[in-house]
């Protein structure tokens, strides 16, 4: 036998030896990723509670410079990823108000446009939806509870901007708990309407410190502490994200749907600021944690988290100084159209897979609610 005969009959030989081990080795990981995924079906006779949490200005480059800083992050342990697109209707780079309208309304608005449509025309938001079926609900955010991401929920305007009005909408549509700035344009009014007292007339519990929120054993409330906008966390904001959330996920009954909005790592990114980016970026990835913690616990729980579109243009370069370390570059401080992640898990998670519009995201929802 010469050298290459020798090589071929080896090779022969060893071939089926070598496509067995690949088949036996392939299924060993299919298995073992079909354990780590399991799909949690849904079960139409239940009703199921939604967390949809929001990291406001939030894109993979916001994502992967929190990794880095903390090598460890709760969104790791979602089992089911997408990536959304966020383009508005009539605008590639869109903002807070038509893309949350589009995943709470499931159609696409113009930029600025809230819980309408192009004609100007009410939709019904999923919170509405789910009001009418007997959920509870809860609206968290580290912004205002007046700005555009929460309002997408309980208003239907053309422009967001009209903070006063879309306060009186929340005092006709109130989730049973509520946390964010902006408690101005519910006592300071052009109308000299006292929105907190009327609540509290409506029989909502109104604080103004998240910290005696703790105390709190029953809804409905409402904790507005900061005028306008919360302050930054490197700027002294104290864990109310933390406390309102974990608050909300023990009062709340279920089936109940809470929207968690991390606000300011939109406004870090405006700030071309990478040291607020990631620093809400972790508060809100730790906010994700306490809710997947929830559907881990609890049965027919939904946890979506997504982000409205990207802020800052951001990409993480190649520090020329520290060969393991990155520079950030902000191409501007202002939105971009690129692609955000979704992170699914719990009860219909496994719907949440593949490239999708923010859109969707809705239509999913309403899957998932067995609809
Ligand atoms: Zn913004």
């Amino acid at each position: 036998m010469s050298m290459s005969s020798h090589y071929k009959y080896l090779w022969y030989t060893l071939l089926p030896l070598f496509m067995l081990s690949t088949i036996i080795l392939s299924s060993c990981q299919k298995d073992d990723a079909d354990n780590q995924v399991s799909i949690q079906p849904i079960d139409k006779s239940k009703d199921l509670s939604i967390i949809f949490l929001m990291g406001d200005g939030m894109g993979i480059a916001q994502l992967t410079a929190a990794w880095h800083s903390n090598h460890y992050l709760q969104m790791e342990n979602f089992p089911y990823t997408a990536l959304v697109r966020t383009q508005a209707a009539n605008r590639f780079v869109t903002g807070s108000a038509a893309s949350a309208t589009a995943m709470m309304c499931g159609q696409k608005t113009n930029y600025g446009f809230l819980g309408i449509d192009t004609q100007q025309q009410s939709l019904q938001t999923l919170y509405e939806y789910l009001k009418t079926k007997g959920y509870q609900t809860g609206i968290i955010s580290s912004s205002m509870i007046t700005d555009a991401s929460p309002a997408a929920l309980y208003t239907h305007r053309p422009n967001r901007k009209n903070y006063e009005a879309v306060a009186l909408d929340f005092y006709y549509n109130p989730p049973d708990i509520a946390y964010g700035g902006g408690n101005t344009y519910f006592t300071d009014r052009t109308d000299g309407k006292q929105l907190l007292d009327s609540l509290a007339q409506k029989g909502f519990q109104v604080y103004d410190n998240a910290s005696n929120i703790t105390e709190a054993s029953s809804l409905p409330l409402v904790c507005f502490p900061y005028p306008l906008y919360p302050p930054m966390l490197l700027d002294g904001r104290p864990k109310d994200m933390e406390i309102a959330t974990k608050k909300a996920l023990s009062l709340l009954e279920p089936p109940f749907f809470l929207f968690v909005e991390s606000g300011l790592i939109d406004h870090g990114g405006h700030n071309t600021n990478i040291d607020e980016q990631v620093s809400e970026t972790l508060e809100f990835d730790q906010l994700c944690g306490y809710a997947l913690q929830y559907a881990n616990t609890h049965k027919n729980v939904l946890v979506l988290v997504t982000a409205d579109h990207e802020c800052g243009g951001l990409s993480l370069l190649q520090n020329e100084s520290d060969d393991m370390t990155y520079t950030p570059h902000y191409a501007i401080d202002e939105h971009s159209g690129n692609m955000v992640p979704l992170f699914a898990a719990g009860t219909g998670a496994h719907l949440f897979t593949g490239m999708i519009d923010n859109t969707e995201i809705h239509q999913r929802i309403l899957q998932a609610l067995g609809n």
